[in-house]
C-alpha cells in the first residue's frame, strides 16, 4: 500500500508539461511557440510529431526540461460557446408571427423604442426599460418574438437556456452569467434572451436535493447584479421566458431589473386561423380549401402545435405522392396532432390521481 502512495507520488512530483499555442513554423524542425506568461521560444519538435499537422494557433505540450515540442493537444472549445447560441440579426420577422398583436405592440414600445430612438427616453428625462419577462405555456411564440425583435432593431441574439446553465455547468453558473453580459456588451447592441429562466430564479427551491442548490442560488444572485450593474441606455435587452411564473423569484421582477411582463396565452380561434394561414404559406394548396374551419377545431392548441398541423397535412400529401394538400389531410394532421395532446393529458391526470 505505500510502495503504491509511493508510486503515486513519484508521478506527481515528475516535472509536468508545458502548454503553449503555435505562432508559426518556422523551416523543417522549429517551431515558435508561445507559452503563456513567460513569452515565446523557438522549440525543436520530437521525432514522432508530423510537423504538418502543425498549424498556427494550434495547441501543444512542451516538453519540461528541454523545451522539446512532444505532443499536439486537441483545441480547446470554450464552453461558452455551447451555451449561448449567437446570432447575428436573426431572420424572423413580425409578419412570421400570428396573432399576438397586443404583445407585439408592447414589445416594440418596451424594446424597440428605447433602442432605436434612446433620445425620447433622455429628453423625457426617464430611465428605460432593461428587460422584459414573457410567460405562458410551452409552443406559444415566446422566442419567435424575442427572434423577430432583434431582427427589427438589428441585434445581436445572444440566447442562453437556464436550465442547461444550472444543470451542465456546475460550479461555473455564475461565472457563465458574468461571462454572458460581457459578450452582450462585446456585441451590442445586443438581445440576451434566457429561455427556462425559472430553473435559475425559482423562489421556493426544494431543498433535499443537496449539492445544487446553493449553486443555482448563486448564479441567481449573479443574474441579480448583473441586471443591478449595467445600464439600459447601453443598447443591451434582456428578455426572459417562462412557462412557470408562478415559481418565479420576485426580486427578478423589481423594478430597475425586469420592469414589465408580457403573457402569451394560447391563441383564439382567429389568431389560430392567422398562423395556420403563415406556416400553410409556402405549401402547395388545394384551391377552396378552409382553413378557418381548421382552426375551428383546434380549441386550446398552442402556436408549436398549429405549426405540427401544417407540417403533417403536408406529409399525408406526400405519402399519396400528391402534389396538392387538401382539407383531408388538415382535418387527419389535426386529428393526429390533437390525440398526442389528449394522451398527454390523460397520462397527466392518471399522475394525479
Ligand atoms: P417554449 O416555452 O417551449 O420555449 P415558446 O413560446 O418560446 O415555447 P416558440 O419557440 O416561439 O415557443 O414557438 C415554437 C414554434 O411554434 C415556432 O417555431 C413557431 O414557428 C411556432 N409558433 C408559435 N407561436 C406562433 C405564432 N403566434 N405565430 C406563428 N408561429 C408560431
Amino acid at each position: 500500500n505505500i510502495r503504491m502512495l509511493r508510486e503515486e507520488l513519484q508521478l506527481l512530483q515528475e516535472p509536468g508539461s508545458y502548454v503553449g499555442e503555435v505562432v508559426k513554423v518556422m523551416g523543417k524542425s522549429k517551431v515558435l511557440v508561445k507559452v503563456h506568461p513567460e513569452g515565446k521560444y523557438v522549440v525543436d519538435i520530437d521525432k514522432s510529431i508530423d510537423i504538418t499537422k502543425i498549424t498556427p494557433s494550434t495547441r501543444v505540450a512542451l516538453r519540461n526540461d528541454s523545451y522539446m515540442l512532444h505532443l499536439v493537444l486537441p483545441s480547446k472549445v470554450d464552453p461558452l460557446v455551447n451555451l449561448m447560441k449567437v446570432e447575428k440579426v436573426p431572420d424572423s420577422t413580425y409578419d412570421m408571427i400570428g396573432g399576438l398583436d397586443q404583445q407585439i405592440k408592447e414589445i416594440k414600445e418596451v424594446i424597440e423604442l428605447p433602442i432605436k430612438h434612446p433620445e425620447l427616453f433622455e429628453s423625457l428625462g426617464i430611465a428605460q426599460p432593461k428587460g422584459v419577462l414573457l410567460y405562458g405555456p410551452p409552443g406559444t411564440g415566446k422566442t419567435l418574438l424575442a427572434r423577430a425583435v432583434a431582427h427589427h432593431t438589428d441585434c445581436t441574439f445572444i440566447r442562453v437556456s437556464g436550465s442547461e446553465l444550472v444543470q451542465k455547468y456546475i460550479g461555473e453558473g455564475s461565472r457563465m452569467v458574468r461571462e454572458l453580459f460581457v459578450m452582450a456588451r462585446e456585441h451590442a447592441p445586443s438581445i440576451i434572451f434566457m429561455d427556462e429562466i425559472d430553473s435559475i430564479g425559482s423562489a421556493r427551491m426544494e431543498s433535499g436535493t443537496g449539492n445544487g442548490d446553493s449553486e443555482v442560488q448563486r448564479t441567481m444572485l449573479e443574474l441579480l447584479n448583473q441586471l443591478d450593474g449595467f445600464e439600459a441606455s447601453n443598447k443591451i435587452k434582456v428578455l426572459m421566458a417562462t412557462n412557470r411564473i408562478d415559481i418565479l423569484d420576485q426580486a427578478l421582477l423589481r423594478p430597475g431589473r425586469i420592469d414589465r411582463k408580457i403573457e402569451f396565452p394560447n391563441p383564439n380561434e382567429d389568431s389560430r386561423g392567422d398562423i395556420l394561414k403563415i406556416h400553410s404559406r409556402r405549401m402547395n394548396l388545394m384551391r377552396g380549401i378552409d382553413l378557418k374551419k381548421i382552426a375551428g377545431k383546434m380549441n386550446g392548441a398552442s402556436g408549436a402545435e398549429l405549426k405540427a398541423v401544417c407540417t403533417e397535412a403536408g406529409m399525408f400529401a406526400l405519402r399519396e405522392r400528391r402534389v396538392h394538400v387538401t382539407q383531408e389531410d388538415f382535418e387527419m394532421a389535426v386529428a393526429k396532432v390533437m390525440k398526442k395532446d389528449n394522451e398527454k393529458n390523460m397520462s397527466l391526470r392518471k399522475l394525479w390521481k
